[in-house]
């Protein structure tokens, strides 16, 4: 798929710059440069995302124990780091189902980490598509053949709606997707938000940018990110501070506020 590597190496994706900022290896030196220029700007935002992906598990594993949620459509997926959703919900429910999508030719190529399941019983499946393109996600056929769309599913959106813009309607795509979920659904979503330090945040956003990782991430407010919820019942404690969800042991003492803030709603 890419002949001389250079195209992979030479610019900086957001999945490998989320990668590094996470502290994985997945990721070349174009992208160290872009996570160390953010965390120079907002140093927070390395714990945040270590937290983003705690809370993800959290939710996942709320999801399995409180709504007896075994299926889940997993947008925005990022290269694989353990656990993965799968991971936390095969060890619960071993037939649990995934579909995991993203739009980086990069994950593609780390999907194999993904699809190998922890149980016999339990399934993934990579599916190459945009979040921008909600129809066409619902309609594929990983989609269809993997999850029962008369059932329960708990639709993951752990920060990415960042990536879209106004104009691209992130509240309308959410919208197409919770249609089409049953009662009983979930969405649990994370997205960036600068309201602690909004001109710090501002400035990482403007490097992330500058450095033509992808468009800007938008940061939005606590009261956008609430928005996406409407129709939803926004369960307890609400849009929060990523940390601050449900913690449990495993939550580090950390600054104040997260560069992070996320939530699970119930779809009746
Ligand atoms: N959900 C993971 C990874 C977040 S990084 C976690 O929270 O830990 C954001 C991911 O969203 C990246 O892998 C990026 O490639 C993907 N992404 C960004 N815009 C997208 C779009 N329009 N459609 C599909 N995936 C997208």
């Amino acid at each position: 798929m890419f002949p001389n590597g250079s195209f992979e190496q030479g610019k900086p994706h957001p999945a490998r710059v989320y990668d590094s900022l996470l502290g994985g290896k997945d990721n070349y030196p174009v992208d160290q440069a872009v996570a160390e220029g953010i965390a120079q700007r907002w140093p927070e935002i390395q714990r945040s995302a270590q937290q983003n992906r705690a809370w993800m598990a959290r939710a996942v594993r709320h999801m399995v124990k409180e709504g007896g949620v075994t299926q889940f459509l997993d947008i925005g997926t990022g290269i694989p780091t353990r656990p993965n959703l799968h991971e936390i919900a095969q060890g619960m429910v071993p037939s649990a189902r995934i579909v995991y999508v993203d739009n980086d030719p990069v994950v593609l190529r780390h999907a194999e980490a993904l699809l190998t399941p922890i149980s016999p019983e339990g399934r993934s499946t990579y599916l190459q598509a945009d979040l921008r393109d909600p129809r066409a996600v619902l309609a594929s056929p990983e989609v269809t053949e993997t999850l029962d769309m008369t059932r329960p599913v708990g639709l993951v959106l752990a920060a990415i709606l960042h990536f879209l813009d106004e104009d691209e309607d992130p509240a309308g795509v959410l919208r197409v997707l919770v249609d089409a979920l049953p009662a009983g659904s979930y969405v649990a979503l994370s997205h960036a938000c600068g309201d602690a330090d909004p001109v710090r945040a501002e400035e990482a956003s403007a490097f992330y940018r500058q450095n033509k990782v992808s468009k800007p991430v938008v940061l939005r407010t606590q009261k956008q990110i609430e928005e996406f919820f409407t129709g939803l019942e926004l369960l307890e404690p609400g849009v929060v501070p990523v940390d601050r969800w449900r913690p449990d042991a495993s939550v580090s003492e950390g600054p104040d506020d997260m560069g992070f803030r996320g939530g699970l709603g119930l779809k009746h």
